[in-house]
């Protein structure tokens, strides 16, 4: 298998194990960009050399301005390893990533619903709850 045959491979393998759904784009000099779950929950980028997994996060630029800020969990060189092996080590960062940033994820104390901590306010409550609940205007 050559390489442009590998690199179309890979963009199948990272569509079909990020979390769904998965968002793919493409950016200049052939590297997909492809965001899996909803919310976000992780960045896989693929170059023509390299295999890069994040976990999603949001830095506030300001606040109501967030801005993406992907923490890096590992990149491998697809070229330099054999297939199997490549596929086994991006299926396991993919699924790393995932647990960490879901372990971020905390319960509203009003409604009990799951949500990103982007999303909640201070002392976990959620945008929806914070509205109702603490007369919090967006
Ligand atoms: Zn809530």
């Amino acid at each position: 298998m050559d390489a442009s045959e590998r690199y179309e491979q890979l963009i199948a393998f990272l569509s079909t194990h990020l979390p769904p759904p998965v968002e793919q784009s493409e950016e200049a000099n052939g590297i997909m960009v492809f965001r899996g779950g909803s919310p976000v929950e992780v960045i896989a980028t693929l170059t023509h050399t390299s295999v890069i997994v994040d976990e999603y996060a949001v830095r506030w630029g300001t606040p109501t301005a967030p801005v993406d800020r992907p923490r890096r969990v590992g990149a491998l060189n697809w070229r330099r390893l054999p297939e199997s092996t490549v596929m086994n080590v991006v299926g396991q960062l993919i699924k790393g990533a995932r647990e960490i940033r879901r372990s971020r994820y905390r319960a509203c104390r009003f409604c009990g619903r799951t949500t990103p901590p982007e999303w909640l306010h201070d002392d976990d409550v959620c945008p929806g709850c914070a509205e109702a609940e603490m007369g919090v205007i967006h």
